[in-house]
């Protein structure tokens, strides 16, 4: 990069600017929470985004907002209702996190999301990019919102190879537009999502190609380099599907998880905590999951079983069914925290029970497999 190439530089910065802005006029994606300016909405988009495809998010939001259009709907909302309604986004401490600072907004700012980066970060889940993202996009404050497509076309512009966190923020705090900050980091955003992509990048329909030093130097796949990652562990997870034949027909042994923590308040399946296969049980099809920090290969089985007849607890199942997961299982709650005792859920309320993606997946398993037995639900 020259010194005359530098976006830093104010005649640069101009430049940099307008081809953005202009960009974002004519080319940025029509989506729905761009129509708006509630900053509760724009606050919900920037949330579900996080570590999502736009394309998933969309169908979410719409539902979101006409089942939780205000602050005070989500405050006052179940939390199994709002997990519920987050089902398949995954990282649902996310949801947990907004329904509590919907909470602490309508407690503390008299339910009007906060204006100011500094107070929108009091705010739980809230964190330097959605604060950033809310201000500049919501109420016009000229900050910068600096997300992973941001961070790559900044580390492409300005050929950084190692761009810190500190140095992104500089960079994007002396680029922002003082006129459309919130237009601007969308523009960067929008850029980085469908122009200067990971891999392939479309450098010659590029807006902003005159002014980018990773493409004159020829270093545009080495930027920004690559992060050493760890390797993932990767994780067995036995599950057991106990069902039982009632009155009201089948039902099967699922618990609640602890609220905090991975999967936080979501249901499951029991772990089978023995170091074989259960006996007597049939294997159903495995089904693997990619969390944030391991990787779980769920291998359910399901089986029959004869209940206590004057109870609804699925807790004293037969003896040899522990229901309780192992010391140091990977899906416990925070500090060893366990999940609810079991209880007996008729198969055709899987569908009103807030899942995760894998455990709704086994849940099809085992309706297939009742069904297999003559019951349908
Ligand atoms: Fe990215 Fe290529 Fe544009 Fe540079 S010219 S910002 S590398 S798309």
């Amino acid at each position: 990069m020259t010194d005359a190439t530098n976006p830093a530089r104010p005649l640069e910065r101009k430049r940099l600017r307008t081809a953005l802005l202009d960009f974002f006029d004519a080319r940025a994606r029509p989506l729905p929470w761009r129509d708006t300016d509630d900053p509760y909405a724009i606050w919900v988009s920037e949330i579900m985004l996080q570590q999502t495809r736009v394309e998933t998010v969309i169908p979410y939001w719409e539902r979101w907002m006409a089942r939780y259009p205000d602050v005070e709907a989500l405050a006052t909302a179940d939390e199994s209702e709002v997990l519920k309604a987050w089902e398949g986004l995954g990282y649902y401490s996310r949801a947990r996190n907004l329904r509590e600072g919907a909470a602490v907004v309508r407690d503390r700012f008299g339910g009007e999301v906060p204006a100011t980066v500094d107070e929108l970060r009091e705010v739980p889940g809230i964190g330097p990019y959605t604060a950033g993202a809310v201000a500049s996009i919501a109420f016009g404050v000229a900050t910068p919102a600096v997300d992973g497509n941001v961070r790559r076309v900044l580390a492409r512009l300005f050929d950084e190879p190692n761009p810190t966190a500190a140095w992104l923020r500089d960079r994007a705090s002396e680029l922002v537009d003082p006129d459309r900050p919130g237009d601007f980091n969308q523009a960067l955003m929008e850029l980085g999502a469908t122009v200067c992509t990971p891999s392939s990048p479309n450098c010659a329909g590029c807006p902003v190609a005159p002014m980018c030093a990773a493409l004159s130097a020829g270093t545009v796949d080495e930027r920004p380099a690559p992060k050493r990652r760890k390797p993932v562990p990767e994780r067995d997870i036995v599950v057991i599907a106990a069902c039982a034949e009632m009155s009201d027909g089948w039902r099967v042994a699922m618990r609640r998880r602890p609220t905090d923590g991975l999967l936080g308040g979501m249901w499951e399946f029991p772990e089978w905590e023995h170091d074989h296969d259960p006996p007597r049980a049939d294997a159903l099809p495995e089904v693997g999951h990619v969390f944030s920090h391991f990787r779980a290969t769920y291998r359910p089985f399901v089986m029959e079983v004869v209940p206590e007849p004057s109870t609804d607890r699925a807790a004293d199942i037969a003896e040899d069914i522990p229901v309780r997961p192992p010391l140091g299982s990977p899906l416990l709650g925070p500090d060893g925290a366990e999940p609810d005792e079991p209880r007996w859920i008729h198969s055709a309320e899987f569908g009103d029970l807030a899942l995760p993606v894998a455990q709704r997946k086994i849940a099809g398993f085992v309706r297939d497999w009742l069904a297999g037995r003559g019951f349908a639900s």
